[in-house]
């Protein structure tokens, strides 16, 4: 079967439904190609996913028409951060404030599916915009050809669709990139992320924890139900034996790993784990194709800032997008998917960087590196000028 779209998105997870709902005030035949069904959300329990998320990222999601739904459903602000190390004690951690930098709270902690599902329905809501959706879903890319005046993507279900531009969101192991033969440099850092909910004996006080120990980092975040979310990353050996442990056994090495800071804890929520990669796509756009999101960057969670970065792609991409449209230019045009590439791929490499060394600082055995770790911990505490700067970058409330 043959079909005709302006631009064809593939992956509707959280950066391909921002991008998708970005573009609806242009006229445009948007198809959006998805494997699996959005996952729903219920206020009935909390989902197992959720993500920190920056000033930044709210302001995107407010433009795509998301962010008042979700903040009315359930988000949960944190207005502290504690980070500390093997060498030291909980109460020496290294403290953020959302006091010291003026601002009302850190971030937001948001349920994966609950973006995903407000994005969904700000998208069925046609009398607010103008772009025509498609959905092929569940379904998938499984060929792409392009041409020169445009690209034809074969779905696994036979359809073939026609389109000026295929805008890849299809995550880490984006079968687009590898379709393109588009260069990447990924590095499995061998880890696995172990994520749970806990209810814990004292109150989180919207503080968000992370404890570096020997090779591992444990987050900690507060959600609005009082209860905790916890990313515990390690090696893949370690998760899966973390992962075949009692929801007892394993609430009780949560404890001993945070030094006890947030008393006795239970498991609410039992864990899953997720493989840890770092990945960058050396082009993000090639003739009629464009990647964004997860697709052409992962990085470790330890800072929570993969969907940041992600969404800060869909924004930029979709100003590209759009004042293109409006000048009546070939919306799969390589010189203008490039002005895409230049403005975010400085930005997402220093961001990467950034992670990349701090998780190599945290993880080191060195001696003189791990003196040098606490040393600078315990300076930095003590310079707020340069800590208030860290946590701005980290919050996307300055440019890095
Ligand atoms: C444990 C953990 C904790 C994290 N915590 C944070 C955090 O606190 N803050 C933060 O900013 N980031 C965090 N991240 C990173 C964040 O989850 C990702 O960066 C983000 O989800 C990427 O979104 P995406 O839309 O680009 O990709 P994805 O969420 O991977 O979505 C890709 C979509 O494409 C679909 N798809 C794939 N292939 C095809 C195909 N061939 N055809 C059709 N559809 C296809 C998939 O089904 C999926 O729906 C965390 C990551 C992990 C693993």
């Amino acid at each position: 079967m043959q079909k005709q779209h302006d631009i064809v998105i593939i992956g509707a997870g959280i950066v391909g439904l921002s991008v998708a709902s970005l573009l609806t005030e242009l006229p445009l035949s948007i198809a959006i190609v998805e494997s699996h069904e959005v996952p729903s959300w219920s206020p009935e329990a909390y989902s197992l996913r959720v993500s920190a998320i920056s000033e930044a990222s709210k302001k995107t999601l407010a433009k795509a028409g998301a962010w008042s739904a979700i903040a009315q459903k359930r988000i949960s602000n944190y207005t502290d951060m504690r980070i500390w190390e093997q060498a030291i004690d909980a109460s020496e951690s290294l403290h953020f404030s959302c006091k010291d930098i003026g601002t009302e709270n850190l971030g937001s902690i948001v349920e994966n599916a609950l973006i995903r599902a407000e994005l969904q329905s700000s998208l069925a809501n046609s009398d607010l915009h103008k772009a025509n959706i498609t959905w092929y879903c569940p379904d998938k890319l499984s060929a792409l050809q392009i041409f020169e005046s445009h690209a034809e993507i074969q779905l696994q279900s036979d359809i073939n669709i026609k389109a000026k531009l295929v805008i890849a969101a299809d995550g880490t192991n984006s079968v687009t990139r590898k379709i393109m033969h588009l260069p990447e440099v990924s590095r499995s850092y061998a880890q696995y992320g172990l994520v749970a909910q806990l209810q814990t004996q004292k109150s989180h006080q919207h503080t968000a924890y992370q404890r570096f120990y020997d090779k591992d980092v444990l987050g900690i975040l507060p959600l609005a139900n009082g209860d905790c979310s916890i990313v515990w990353s390690c090696s893949q050996v370690k998760a899966e034996k973390l992962l075949q442990l009692s929801d007892e056994l394993l609430a009780q090495k949560v404890t001993e790993f945070s030094q006890g800071v947030l008393g006795d804890i239970t498991i609410s929520q039992s864990a899953k784990i997720f493989p840890l990669q770092l990945l960058h796509s050396r082009q993000y756009v090639s003739e009629r194709v464009v990647l964004c999101g997860d697709a052409a960057h992962a990085v470790h969670p330890l800072a929570g800032q993969g969907l940041n970065l992600g969404l800060l792609d869909a924004a930029v991409l979709t100003e590209v997008l759009i004042d293109a449209w409006k000048a009546n230019f070939d919306l799969g045009d390589l010189s203008l998917l490039r002005q895409y590439e230049r403005k975010r791929k400085g930005n997402n490499v220093q961001m990467m960087t950034v992670l990349d060394s701090l998780f190599a600082v945290f993880q080191s055995t060195n001696p003189v590196l791990q003196q040098a770790r606490r040393i600078g911990m315990g300076l930095l505490n003590q310079v707020k000028p340069v800590k208030n700067s860290l946590v701005e970058q980290a919050l996307g409330l300055k440019k890095l």
